[in-house]
């Protein structure tokens, strides 16, 4: 047995943001770019957002796309290989180990290497969406039937095997994740209507924030994109996070809150220096302004 005291806290982070379409939940991901290298599955071609990023950080985002469709279901499948070990994908195909590529060579045909599992802290892996996963998967799962095919129980149930798959190597694994979804209505506790992100069925899709340290909702207020991701944001709609961080809180949405809360931390420490000064001559200003705003952030949360 080990104490608790004696288990250092995860470094890395698995997220799920889920929301309604054009809630600038891909472009919240890619902001990432600015710190760290990511390893982007696109499997709804849903990646032109990120040409709004500045050009230095679209550099640091491997785009894997996944041409996805219901006669062709090739993203479960290469997902699924994928959160299990290194995997060599495809460009024209988004096939691992594709051997109509391999007999092109890699001149014609090129290839994208990657070892999820083998991924350290400066990488985050986005997978957008768990919705067209799931879409993915109903399709290989009745691949042979005719179109007008209705899904029996069993299939229902492959469905939920597959998405357990993958959601289960995310919750493990050792590296940063985010997961893109869409929103469902689900009966909780108490038979009450909640929000939760979409994957699977219904009853799936009620317990899919179980797999992930921070569930992040992404809605447009006042023209604006809104995001939220602590517990008691509202109470129909299922947000929490692992190391209670309140995104909401933030003057401008950023994911840095979870995934770099220690630039929020010095910033909190410059501010008590400046503090400490009291009303005679400032020993110490806070002068960036990343840092003041961040310290003003800080401050509301205390309120809270
Ligand atoms: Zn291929």
């Amino acid at each position: 047995m080990a104490k608790l005291s004696s288990k250092k806290t995860s470094q890395t982070h698995r997220c799920i943001i889920y929301g309604a379409p054009k809630t600038g939940k891909s472009l919240i991901a890619g902001k990432l770019a600015e710190h760290y290298n990511l390893i982007w599955f696109d499997l709804e071609n849903g990646h032109e957002t990120l040409f709004q990023l500045p050009e230095a950080w679209q550099e640091r985002i491997e785009l894997i796309n996944l041409p996805d469709t219901r006669s062709y279901p090739i993203a479960i499948e290469t997902v699924l290989k994928a959160v299990k070990g290194k995997v060599t994908i495809c460009e024209e195909h988004g096939k691992v180990s594709c051997m109509l590529c391999k007999k092109l060579g890699e001149e014609k045909a090129p290839v994208v290497t990657v070892d999820l599992p083998a991924l350290g802290h400066e990488s985050v892996v986005v997978f957008d969406s768990l919705t067209q996963l799931s879409n993915s998967a109903i399709s290989f799962i009745t691949k042979n039937q005719p179109d007008d095919y209705k899904l029996c129980f069993d299939d229902w149930g492959n469905l939920g095997k597959l998405l357990d798959i993958f959601l289960s190597h995310i919750q493990q694994a050792g590296y940063n994740v985010i997961v893109i979804s869409h929103e469902t209505e689900a009966e909780t506790e108490g038979k009450k209507k909640t929000l939760v992100p979409v994957g699977g069925t219904r009853n799936f899709s009620r317990n899919i924030a179980k797999y992930f340290d921070h569930v992040i909702y992404a809605e447009r207020k006042n023209r604006k994109h809104v995001f939220s991701s602590s517990t008691t944001y509202a109470t129909t709609i299922l947000t929490g996070s692992r190391t209670g961080v309140a995104i909401e809180e933030g003057e401008e949405p950023s994911l840095l809150a979870i995934f770099k809360p220690e630039l929020f931390a010095k910033a909190k420490a410059k501010a008590k220096v400046a503090g400490a000064a009291g009303a005679g001559v400032p020993i110490q200003k806070a002068t960036s302004t990343s840092a003041a705003k961040a310290s003003s952030i800080l401050n509301r949360l205390k309120k809270k």
